[in-house]
């Protein structure tokens, strides 16, 4: 072979331009790497997802008449590293060019950049032609420590991509739908929930080979696996997706429930992995949920999927904007100077509190939680107990199926966590019981109660709360967004505000009893 052409397991994009010409010089590279089960622990469902889709993707380049060298971590045990194998292969196959598409974690991008195969080899990085934005476009749009607000890129993007326009007004006149979203499930609703459409992908001869080389994994995973690991069925989830969970996905976007054991999902599509792996294109997802607004005769309301395509079109590109503009400084910042560890439970799930019981024993189940159950539930907890990012940032890598640097560490440092101070959100996601109360049902099941501050039974988001913005007042009491809260602390009753700042101490201090 001439040439080899690297592809990483989140690069299985089946309509990449590599793949429109066959070519026998073209030898195409697909391995399972060590380093990889390395960086983090991973959820044992993720790293069978990835497995199995790889090698699907690698018996479907077959199929189509390319040559393909798919390589599992019993053939890859002796490579120290990517480069390792790399120059390995290589030298095998007496290839005079090695190329690869750029990857989308940074810890990737450095390796590959500085590979060294000797002067006679030539190096060359694609584009993975999967974002809509393009890798050397992202500059246009963001630069290094700059408050960048979602809303306005996400405007550029509908008029850049004329999505959901009506010449260069928004459809509808407006741009942004939340305030007719987020509601609490009622009792009736929770009736009327969707199953996930799950698929029983056999995953056993991988779960062998992990166990076989001692790879260290988290979570449940049975013998089958319910991801989508092919094109095809990333497709059928995609159809399911807009047939029965958009026309209700903007209204419980952001509710959660403990109720309903099997319809685990809600409204949310579970694209995740199928996108971040590359067997979806985000247009392709777009345009599959505007046709199907557009023929749904009025049943799927244009805040439904306006409510979603702000999460492709909007903010999955929008992270990796700020990613690729403040990497590598972004994954050391902590701006808020927490240093508290992770607290045990979030690896067992075990806790007398309802909400991060269910959040994180679901995250154990599926590698899935939702977006509210990590932000204001697992992130808000970690935020208000002041966990170092670096934990979490390692706890949320791990555990979700979707989970790749460039899309989980803006979400959880920046957003979530407020260590890059403001480079995302421009006031930090905390709030006590109350909201987690409003958008559940997990109070009314928790050992806690949820309109106490003080006291044994007091739901210790509330006084974390507010040990949290006393902590931080000097750095948040002038932010005009939130101001406001420090007015209604200062006129509580100071042997209160004492009660909830003890309160939250004994809860900071006894953590693993809660
Ligand atoms: P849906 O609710 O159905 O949304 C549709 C799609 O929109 C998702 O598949 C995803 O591609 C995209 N999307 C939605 N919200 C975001 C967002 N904030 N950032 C980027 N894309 C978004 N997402 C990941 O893909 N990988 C991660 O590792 C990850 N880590 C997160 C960590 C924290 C602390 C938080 C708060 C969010 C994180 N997210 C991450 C974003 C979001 O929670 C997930 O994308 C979503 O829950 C995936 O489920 P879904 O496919 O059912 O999403
Ligand atoms: Fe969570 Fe507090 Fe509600 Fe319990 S009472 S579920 S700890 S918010």
């Amino acid at each position: 072979y001439k040439e080899i052409r690297l592809i990483l397991g989140d690069q299985l994009n089946a309509q990449h331009s590599w793949f429109e010409h066959k070519c026998d010089d073209v030898l195409y590279v697909i391995a399972e790497l060590h380093q990889e089960m390395q960086y983090t622990q991973h959820h044992i469902q993720k790293v069978c997802a990835f497995f199995a889709a790889m090698a699907r993707f690698a018996e479907a380049l077959e199929l189509a008449g390319h040559r393909v060298l798919h390589l599992t971590l019993d053939d890859t045990q002796d490579y120290d590293d990517l480069a390792h194998l790399l120059k390995t292969q290589v030298q095998r196959f007496n290839a005079n060019t090695l190329s690869y598409q750029l990857p989308d974690e940074y810890r990737l991008y450095e390796q590959l950049r500085d590979l060294n195969l000797g002067a006679d080899i030539t190096l060359n990085a694609y584009d993975s032609e999967h974002f809509l934005l393009g890798f050397n476009e992202l500059s246009d749009y963001f630069q290094a420590d700059t408050h960048h607000t979602m809303e306005q890129f996400y405007r550029k993007m509908r008029r850049r991509f004329k999505v959901l326009m009506q010449g260069d007004k928004p459809l509808g006149e407006r741009w942004n739908f939340d305030k007719e979203n987020r509601n609490k499930l009622t009792q009736q609703d929770l009736t009327e929930l969707p199953q996930p459409l799950c698929f029983d992908n056999d995953v056993r001869s991988i779960k062998e080979r992990i166990t076989r080389h001692k790879v260290s994994t988290i979570g449940q995973g049975s013998d089958t696996l319910l991801w989508p690991v092919s094109r095809k069925q990333a497709k059928q989830l995609l159809r399911y997706f807009c047939d029965h969970l958009l026309p209700c996905f903007g209204t419980f976007q952001d509710a959660m429930t403990c109720q309903s054991d099997s319809q685990w999902s809600l409204y949310h599509s579970r694209l995740s992995f199928a996108l971040n792996s590359k067997m979806l294109h985000p247009m392709q997802v777009i345009n599959e949920a505007t046709s199907a607004y557009e023929q749904s005769d009025g049943a799927i309301t244009l805040a439904q999927v306006e409510g979603f395509i702000r999460q492709i079109l909007g903010w999955r590109e929008y992270v990796r904007g700020i990613y690729w503009a403040n990497m590598p400084k972004y994954s050391s910042l902590n701006t808020l100077e927490a240093s508290s560890p992770l607290p045990e439970f979030f690896w067992h799930g075990k806790t007398n509190m309802a909400c991060l019981s269910h959040a994180i024993g679901q995250s154990l189940d599926y590698a899935y939680a939702h977006h509210i159950q990590r932000l204001m539930i697992t992130g808000n907890f970690c935020l208000l107990l002041g966990v170092d990012p670096d934990a979490v940032d390692a706890w949320y890598l791990g555990i979700y199926v979707d989970a790749i640097e460039w899309v989980e560490m803006p979400n959880t440092r920046g957003m979530s966590q407020f260590a890059d101070g403001g480079i995302i959100a421009t006031k930090p996601y905390s709030s006590g019981g109350n909201y987690i109360n409003k958008m559940s049902d997990y109070c009314k099941h928790c050992h806690y109660n949820v309109r106490e501050k003080v006291g044994k039974q007091a739901c210790p988001f509330n006084s974390l709360y507010w040990h949290f913005m006393v902590r931080h007042r000097e750095r948040f009491g002038n932010n005009h967004r939130i101001g406001m809260i420090y007015r209604n602390w200062d006129k509580q009753d100071k042997r209160q505000q004492q009660q909830v700042l003890e309160r939250a101490q004994w809860c900071i201090d006894n953590v693993e009893k809660l």
